[in-house]
């Protein structure tokens, strides 16, 4: 079994074991060792084995076989860089990647309504090149583990989740995609077009068989699948009540939108006489095995409920922002322990969809609501890694950097003009500009080096991404 040795670094471990900060030990200088795909050290200094001789620059690419005895070794002089875990994507639309820039300056009701008719036209054909350039752009900005939530089936698309899984088994990141579902028409009083739309028992037969054709429960999984049912204003409570059940009858994750904008406040209210998130509590849709993404509007007694349920918010700060939605209450979600991630959410209401723009986001937008104590750029950066691990029940696999945890790893690169002389290498991260990418490590596997995609080539997803989103223009 290979070993890699990861020397030199910086290395901000967010193990929770208390530290400096509060969020897990830190070594200005420190070292990782990966063996095969599980972490197999992390400490300050060298690792003892091989604390007498140099390693070798990363620029030369050297392995020195039999340094570690059995197996090859291969040692990374990582000075200059931070290594963090991996960050964690728990919200994102990755076929949105076509559909950017449209409705730019609108709301979110006006955005959907102007974009479900360009989607009833995606097929497998054009989701797969878009979720590949989607999954690139997350690998690119540090993101190794990252949710899909995908919700519009068109009944000509062919395989629409086998698109995403083919894509994310060939970017190589670990993928947790949600069977999507919408039952609810304009003409019964939802949001989308009836033609979009599914029919309840057919959702919940392709739903069934999308657990037992990708579900890996395993300790190792690369994916995992979750049922998602869209929104309260396009879903029917028939279906929320009948995919948690057979959620839970599988043992799957639950997820959807939820308390995003104050029209979907009035949409509640006016149709179920309730909040949000009354409303999934009285369909039995709270609880630790159910994420929601967004939660902007959420009164005292909503954060209190989401707190004593478990149930997990997934702050998407840039999508929020985009479409004007609002202001999540994130540092009040943390004060009640409620589990709070990150989500870039969909490409189409985030043309930026990088994870640590999220992070950075999150830092200065909930200081801009509540002041500068708001989130510390360590609390912002434990959202992107355990907090998101947290929300896809992966937080004892994932998310931090520990012994006997797999290796997914983001090294970045804090040497260069925008970061050399930043005191604090978290700030540096957090609030500076994004630092070129090392190496991104998923699985033990490497996906990125220096800032390069290794498993795919970023011209010929570029191109075939283009293509796919005139193709898609031009169906409309
Ligand atoms: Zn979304």
């Amino acid at each position: 079994m290979s070993t890699l040795v990861l020397e030199g670094c910086t290395v901000v471990t967010m193990d929770g074991h208390g530290g400096e900060y509060g969020h897990g030990s830190e070594y200005a200088t420190g070292h990782v060792v990966i063996t095969g795909n599980v972490i197999t050290a992390v400490g300050p200094g060298s690792p003892p084995l091989f604390a007498a001789s140099p390693a070798r620059p990363h620029n030369t690419g050297v392995s020195s076989p039999g340094d570690g005895g059995g197996g090859a070794v291969r040692r990374i002089d990582a000075s200059g860089c931070l290594a963090t875990p991996g960050l964690i994507n728990t919200h994102h639309h990755l076929y949105q990647w076509g559909t950017r820039g449209m409705a730019a300056d609108a709301t979110l009701f006006e955005w959907l309504t102007q974009l479900y008719p360009v989607w009833a036209w995606m097929d497998a054909d054009v989701v797969r090149p878009l979720a590949t350039a989607a999954l690139s752009w997350l690998a690119r900005s540090g993101c190794s583990t990252t949710m899909d939530h995908h919700y519009v089936f068109p009944r000509s698309g062919g395989d629409l989740l086998g698109a995403t899984v083919a894509a994310a088994r060939q970017v190589g990141l670990r993928f947790h995609p949600t069977r999507g579902s919408m039952d609810l028409g304009v003409s019964a009083g939802g949001l989308p077009p009836d033609d979009v739309v599914e029919d309840r028992d057919a959702i919940l037969v392709a739903s069934k068989a999308a657990i037992e054709e990708f579900h890996d429960a395993s300790p190792h999984s690369m994916l995992r699948i979750g049922l998602a049912p869209c929104s309260p204003f396009s879903v029917t409570s028939e279906l929320l009540t009948d995919a948690a059940e057979l959620a839970r009858q599988a043992g799957v994750r639950l997820h959807t939108h939820l308390a995003e904008t104050a029209d979907e406040d009035e949409y509640c209210a006016e149709h179920f006489g309730c909040t949000p998130v009354e409303y999934l509590d009285s369909l039995g849709w709270l609880g630790a095995d159910v994420w929601l993404a967004h939660g902007v509007h959420l009164d005292d007694a909503a954060i209190t409920r989401l707190a004593a349920t478990g149930t997990g918010v997934a702050h998407c700060p840039s999508s929020n922002g985009r479409l004007g939605s609002g202001i999540c209450r994130a540092h009040d979600l943390l004060v009640a322990k409620v589990p709070v991630g990150l989500g870039v959410d969909g490409a189409a209401s985030s043309e930026e969809s990088s994870l640590i723009g999220e992070v950075r986001q999150a830092a200065l937008i909930a200081r801009s609501a509540g002041g500068p104590r708001a989130m510390t750029v360590r609390q912002a950066l434990e959202l992107g890694t355990m907090g998101g691990a947290r929300l896809l029940g992966r937080d004892q696999e994932v998310g931090s950097l520990e012994a006997g945890k797999l290796a997914d790893i983001a090294l970045w690169r804090l040497d260069t003009l925008p970061h050399a002389g930043i005191a604090d290498p978290v700030a540096a991260l957090v609030l500076g500009a994004r630092p070129p990418l090392e190496l991104l490590l998923v699985n033990g596997e490497t996906i990125v080096e220096r800032d390069q995609l290794v498993t795919v080539d970023e011209r010929a997803v570029t191109a075939q991404s283009r293509r796919a989103s005139a193709v898609l223009a031009r169906r409309r």
